[in-house]
């Protein structure tokens, strides 16, 4: 497999030019004819004389990440379904709203959390994506978006795979993203989300950047959590909570907590009390998901009047929180559900 050159961040970059003998103002030309122009060949920087241009051809690809499928849903959510250099699939997603457009990464392909409900756990993990092939899923829609004179203003990590079981490549990528000669995506534009790996949001407390943390929560106690999400038997929720609020603490940044309203399960008054419980005293905000059936789980989605009532609940506990419309839930555009199909799993 050929190295991708969005692999590379500004210093790496840097440092790469100049061991090839080449000034460092270089840098900012190539990140430019990247990230700006948005080039797919290295002979397009016209400024780069060719005895470069074929070092870079001869060590780097820029990107190598081929459609296989695309699929528009009428609300103008978008699915992609990617094949890598080495043939593995993922999938991303190109979502609109009022405030701009979103893209939706994968990090892994496959995931090992394990979540019960989950479309991603059916295949397991086989690799971690490197930075370059995050970059590679957002550079293919803007590429696409370039057309339209529009711009991906928005980055979520909650595609496949779970982003605090690759830190260092997502880090990297986010870096990338948010970097003045890269992407230029606001930092708080970008979303990380985890099941709650303990260790790596401690680790992410000390970072010096604002990016968004989501926690995919799904449950207000143990024994339920445990049940849904093994990753809980790992690190509880005393734990995960502990973790979070020493986030909270040293970012003075709101948490999202995801929750997945999945009928019988995790949606009774009781549920609402513990969660209101739970996220008590913490800059939080709730996101209530409508749930994306996946047939081989057996979860059911709730209806609308039931998600309006846990809503509500959760309102009148004073927990600020919102109910996510679903977006794309006539292209698979759930977690996975592409890919899975394409496998042969779904
Ligand atoms: N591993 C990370 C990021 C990927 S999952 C995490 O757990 O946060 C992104 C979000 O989609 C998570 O909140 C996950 O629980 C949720 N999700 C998974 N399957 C889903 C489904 N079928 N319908 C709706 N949301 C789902």
């Amino acid at each position: 497999m050929k190295k991708m050159i969005y692999d590379l961040n500004y210093e790496q970059l840097k440092e790469w030019l100049l061991e090839h003998n080449e000034k460092t103002f270089r840098t900012n030309q190539v990140f430019g004819w990247l990230y700006r122009k948005r080039i797919q060949e290295f002979s397009e920087m016209t400024d780069i004389k060719q005895s470069l241009i074929d070092t870079f051809n001869e060590e780097f690809v820029i990107n190598p990440i081929k459609l296989k499928q695309r699929q528009a849903s009428k609300d103008g959510t978008v699915k992609y379904l990617f094949e890598l250099q080495d043939g593995f699939l993922v999938e991303t997603v190109l979502m609109q709203f009022d405030y701009g457009k979103s893209v939706c990464v994968s990090s892994q392909v496959g995931c090992n959390m394990g979540c019960t409900f989950c479309a991603s756990g059916l295949l397991k993990k086989n690799r971690d994506l490197t930075s370059g092939e995050m970059l590679a899923q957002v550079m293919y829609v803007q590429k696409e978006l370039d057309k339209l004179e529009q711009r991906v203003s928005h980055i979520v990590i909650m595609g496949t795979g779970e982003p605090f079981d690759n830190y260092d490549h997502v880090m990297n990528f986010l870096y990338t993203v948010n970097h003045d000669l890269g992407l230029a995506i606001g930092a708080r534009h970008l979303s990380v989300s985890t099941c709650g790996v303990v260790p790596r949001i401690r680790q992410f407390a000390r970072e010096k950047v604002q990016y968004n943390l989501a926690i995919s929560l799904h449950a207000p106690n143990d024994e339920l959590r445990s049940k849904l999400m093994p990753i809980n038997k790992a690190y509880p929720l005393a734990e995960l909570m502990d973790a979070l609020h020493e986030y909270s603490t040293m970012n003075n940044r709101r948490i999202t907590f995801e929750y997945i309203l999945l009928k019988g399960v995790n949606d009774q008054t009781e549920h609402a009390n513990q969660l209101a419980q739970l996220v008590k005293g913490m800059n939080a905000y709730v996101n209530l998901i409508p749930y994306n059936v996946v047939d081989e789980h057996g979860f059911k989605a709730v209806d609308f009047a039931a998600a309006m009532k846990f809503y509500d609940k959760l309102m009148r506990l004073g927990v600020k929180s919102t109910l996510r419309k679903e977006n794309g839930g006539d292209i698979d555009a759930a977690c996975g559900q592409l890919r899975a199909k394409a496998e042969g799993k779904l």
